[in-house]
């Protein structure tokens, strides 16, 4: 009647244990869950005669900056280890391949009954 529930309730026996492992190293040993990634990041213009986008050639004679073209701020690309940025449920349910958005909607219909049943 609730697949996806009892899916979940049977993966819990390894994913409860998993869970609890991967709790303990955070609390314990403070090890986080990280994944290689790229972003970028705006840096400060690195044309040495760059001051906030322009360049001074005397007075009354500024110009944009070519290098950041006048914002005195360039995009750098940069890379490393980044938090992996799933919560620890979400994770668990991908390895066993649970779908929480059923899961959640198994308990709604779930406490519908449980209501209806109440009120009759
Ligand atoms: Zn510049």
């Amino acid at each position: 009647m609730y697949p996806e529930c009892d899916r979940m309730v049977e993966a819990a026996k390894e994913t409860q244990p998993a869970g609890d492992f991967i709790e303990w190293l955070r609390e314990e040993k403070h090890v986080s869950l990280m994944v290689w990634g790229s972003w970028q990041d705006l840096d400060p213009c690195t044309n040495m005669a760059c001051e906030k986008g322009y360049i001074h050639f005397g007075h009354d004679n500024n110009r944009p900056c070519p290098r950041c073209e006048g914002t005195g701020l360039i995009t750098v690309d940069r890379e490393g280890y980044v938090h992996l940025g799933v919560p620890l449920d979400q994770l668990l349910a991908q390895w066993k391949a649970i779908d929480l958005v059923k899961v959640e909607a198994e308990r709604r219909t779930m406490l519908e009954a449980l209501r209806a049943g109440a009120g009759a």
